[in-house]
C-alpha cells in the first residue's frame, strides 16, 4: 500500500493541540482521497476537546476539498472533482436501509454506517481519505468554503423534518449557533408563517445573522427567561431546540397545544437529565423527539439549499484560518462568543 505525506492536527483534552507530520494511505477500493480545502469547527469539536478527546486523535468532520485520487470501482468522481463530505453515510444494505418490504427502509437509522478519515487523517489536516459514499459532487460555480457547510445544515434540515415544520407554523428556534441559524432560514423555507430566535444578548453577531436568514423576533433569554416570553396571537407550534438539554423544560413550558418540540444537543454528563410535568405533557399533546443527522442523509438537500441561498454561507461564516493556527482557533471559537459563528480552517490548495 502506498502512502502520502499529510499533517493532520491533534486534539487531547482539555484543550491540548498538536500538529503533526503524518501519511495517509492511498484509496482503496471504493475509497477517494480529497485534499482539504476547508474544514468547519463544530460544537461537537469544543466538546471532545473540553473532555471527550482522552487521547490524541485526529479531528474535523465538516469537510470539503478536491479529489486527488479515486480507488478501484468509484466511478461517481473523477480526479479534480469539488465535494463536501458527510461524515458518515448508511451502509444502503442492512436490514434497517433496504427499503421496506425487505426492509426498514430507514437509512437514518443504520448503525453499519460508513465514515471518512483513518489513521492520521481527519478534516484539519492537509487530506484525508474514505468511502465514495460519504462524498457529494458541488453544483456549479459553489464554493469549496460555502461547500464546507453541507454537514452542518445537513443536521439543520434533519432538525426541521423532525419537527415536522408546515406551512403557518409559528416556530421557535432556541440557540442561535450555526445549527440554530440554519434552522431559521429552512423552517422558512418550509412555509413557516413566524421564526423566533432565543439566545443570549451577548451572542451579537449570531442573533443579527438570524434576522438576516429571516426570524421574525428575537428573544433575549438572559434578559427575559423564555417560560416569562410573551408570544403574541399563539405559542410556538414547533420548537427547535440547539441548545443544552436544560433548555428542554422550559421548551416544553412554552409550546403551544399540540406542540412539537425537536432536539438536538448534548450535556455528555449528569446535564442530560431533565423533569417534565407528565400530565400536563399528556393533556396539552405535546411531542419531544430526537434529532440527530448520523448517518448523514441530507447532503443532496443540504448542497442544494446552500446554492440557493447564498446568504446562508455568508452569514454563517464569520472567521477563517490556516491549519497552522488550530489551536488558537479552538480557544478563540469557545471563549469569543460575541463574534464567532462558524469558523473555518480554510488550505491553499495546491
Ligand atoms: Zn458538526
Ligand atoms: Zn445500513
Amino acid at each position: 500500500m502506498s502512502y502520502l505525506k499529510n499533517r493532520t492536527a491533534y486534539v487531547k483534552s482539555a484543550w491540548q493541540f498538536e500538529l503533526r507530520d503524518s501519511e495517509v494511505a492511498m484509496p482503496s477500493h471504493g475509497e477517494i482521497l480529497v485534499e482539504v480545502a476547508a474544514c468547519g469547527i463544530c460544537g461537537t469539536d469544543l466538546h471532545i476537546s473540553d473532555r471527550t478527546a482522552k487521547d490524541w486523535q485526529p479531528f474535523g468532520h465538516e469537510v470539503s476539498g478536491i479529489v486527488r485520487s479515486v480507488g478501484i470501482g468509484v466511478t461517481r468522481f473523477q480526479v479534480g472533482d469539488g465535494v463536501a463530505l458527510d461524515s458518515s453515510a448508511p451502509c444502503g444494505k442492512c436490514d434497517i436501509c433496504l427499503p421496506t418490504p425487505h426492509g426498514r427502509g430507514r437509512p437514518d437509522l443504520c448503525s453499519s454506517t460508513l465514515s471518512f478519515g483513518k489513521i492520521g487523517s481527519m478534516g484539519f489536516g492537509k487530506f484525508v481519505s474514505g468511502p465514495h459514499e460519504c462524498a457529494v459532487a458541488l453544483p456549479d460555480g459553489m464554493s469549496l468554503e460555502t461547500a464546507c457547510l453541507t454537514e452542518p445544515i445537513g443536521v439543520s434540515i434533519d432538525l426541521v423534518e423532525t419537527a415536522k415544520v408546515n406551512p403557518g407554523d409559528r416556530v421557535l428556534v432556541i440557540g442561535p449557533g450555526p445549527l440554530g441559524l440554519g434552522a431559521v432560514a429552512v423552517a422558512k423555507r418550509a412555509g413557516a408563517e413566524w421564526v423566533g430566535l432565543a439566545g443570549r444578548s451577548s451572542s451579537t453577531a449570531r442573533m443579527h445573522a438570524g434576522i438576516e436568514l429571516g426570524a421574525d423576533q428575537l428573544f433575549e433569554i438572559d434578559k427575559v427567561p423564555l417560560n416569562a416570553t410573551d408570544f403574541g396571537i399563539r405559542r410556538p407550534d414547533k420548537i427547535l431546540v440547539t441548545a443544552p438539554p436544560s433548555t428542554l423544560e422550559a421548551a416544553i413550558q412554552i409550546a403551544a397545544r399540540g406542540g412539537v418540540i425537536a432536539y438536538i444537543g448534548i450535556a455528555f454528563g449528569p446535564g442530560s437529565g431533565i423533569q417534565i410535568d407528565a400530565d400536563d405533557f399528556h393533556f396539552r399533546k405535546l411531542s419531544l423527539r430526537g434529532s440527530h443527522a448520523s448517518p448523514g442523509t441530507h447532503a443532496q438537500e443540504s448542497i442544494q439549499l446552500l446554492a440557493e441561498l447564498p446568504k446562508l454561507s455568508e452569514q454563517i461564516i464569520s472567521h477563517r484560518f490556516e491549519l497552522e493556527d488550530i489551536a488558537n482557533a479552538m480557544i478563540q471559537a469557545r471563549d469569543d462568543r460575541r463574534t464567532v459563528k462558524k469558523m473555518m480552517m480554510v488550505n491553499p490548495i495546491s
